[in-house]
């Protein structure tokens, strides 16, 4: 009989994850939301089309670059050929030297997820709650609905909301309050038809922003100016509770300063989002968590830091320890 897997979190950590066992458990993914995708997703509205949370990715890791070939063979992995630039304190803009080539999913930074998820076992908009049960029996619970038992519960949520849900001991709690993250606001902006920025992705050195893009300068993305702002993450964390609409004009005067030719005031829509756990300031500083006499353990990009492809890497390599464990209790 297959081991029963309870993976927590559609993101790409728990997507990579749960690829890996497929052959080799009998895997669930519980999501509390409507789509699988996690930060690296896109909002769609009547103003146009936003990645909000990841802007592009790289793909260095011989194992993501073998997950994405089908992807990248048939269009919905692309590059972002758009040069990348930095804006210094003083102001003045800068193109950067090339470095790896940065990667997006087409039509919308979703459809990766969405790619992978078709061929997974998934219950969206179920938020887990609590872990019950007991060791290779657990039960996975909701506010009103208790999912198993299962063989194994893993959570790929970030680290905070894992270390509040997991039934983890010691080292492992301790392991896991030593993770900091940090929050993050994203203003998404849709400009009138045929304006255009200085450039189209540039980091930016400012006390209250960090990046901004245009999003429709993606391959095969809507062509009106949809402008995607970040906040940088330490401004952001001590406003994580402020009231959004003061997070937006605090946004936007930083903006003004730094782009005062930007015409904001016709902006067709200016929207905000509030991403609570967004980028990891102190990681794990090992690839995934692992208890395995209990059969509990944890990934995401707080294992290694910050980005889509450390993601992958967490969920992927907890997939060869635990087909490893599998194998070898099966034998
Ligand atoms: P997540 O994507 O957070 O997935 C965790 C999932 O768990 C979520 O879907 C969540 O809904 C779900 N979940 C949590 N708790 C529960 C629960 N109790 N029950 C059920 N489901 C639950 N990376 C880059 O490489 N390049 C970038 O340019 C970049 N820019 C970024 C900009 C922003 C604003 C943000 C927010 C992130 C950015 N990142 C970037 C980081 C990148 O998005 C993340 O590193 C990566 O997507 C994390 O994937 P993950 O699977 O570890 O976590």
């Amino acid at each position: 009989i297959k081991h029963s897997v309870a993976i927590i979190g559609a993101g790409i950590a728990g997507l990579a994850l749960a690829r890996r066992l497929s052959g080799f458990a009998e895997v669930t993914i519980f999501e509390k939301s409507r789509g699988t995708g996690g930060r690296m997703a896109t909002r769609r509205g009547e103003h146009g089309s936003f990645d909000h949370g990841a802007q592009y990715f790289t793909i260095r890791d011989p194992a993501f670059h073998d997950a994405l070939e089908p992807m990248l063979d048939n269009g919905t992995v692309q590059a972002w050929s758009e040069p990348l630039h930095r804006m210094g304190a003083d102001g003045q803009v800068e193109k950067l030297e090339d470095r790896s080539p940065r990667f997006v999913a087409v039509p919308s930074m979703t459809a990766l997820a969405k790619s992978w998820a078709s061929a997974l076992n998934f219950q969206t908009e179920t938020q887990i709650r609590k872990i019950s049960g007991e060791p290779r029996r657990w039960l996975v619970e909701t506010e009103d609905e208790r999912f198993g038992p299962f063989d194994w519960v893993i959570s790929s949520a970030p680290a905070p909301q894992t270390a509040a849900l997991m039934p983890f001991k010691e080292p492992e709690q301790a392991m896991l309050r030593e993770v900091r993250m940090n929050g993050c606001f994203t203003m998404m902006i849709r400009l009138p038809d045929d304006v255009l920025l200085p450039f189209n992705a540039c980091q930016v050195e400012h006390d209250r922003l960090s990046w901004i893009g245009a999003n429709n300068s993606k391959p095969e993305r809507d062509a009106a100016p949809c402008i995607i702002v970040h906040a940088n993450n330490e401004w952001a964390q001590t406003h994580l509770d402020s009231a959004l609409d003061q997070v937006r004009e605090n946004m936007l005067a930083a903006l003004t300063t730094i782009l005062p030719n930007l015409p904001l005031a016709s902006a067709m829509n200016v929207a905000l989002h509030r991403w609570r756990y967004a980028s990891v300031e102190q990681p794990l500083g090992e690839a995934f968590l692992l208890d395995e006499d209990r059969q509990l353990a944890a990934c995401g990009d707080w294992c290694m830091g910050n980005r889509v492809e450390a993601a992958f890497i967490s969920g992927h390599r907890l997939g060869d320890a635990l087909t490893s464990i599998i194998k070898e209790n099966a034998a």
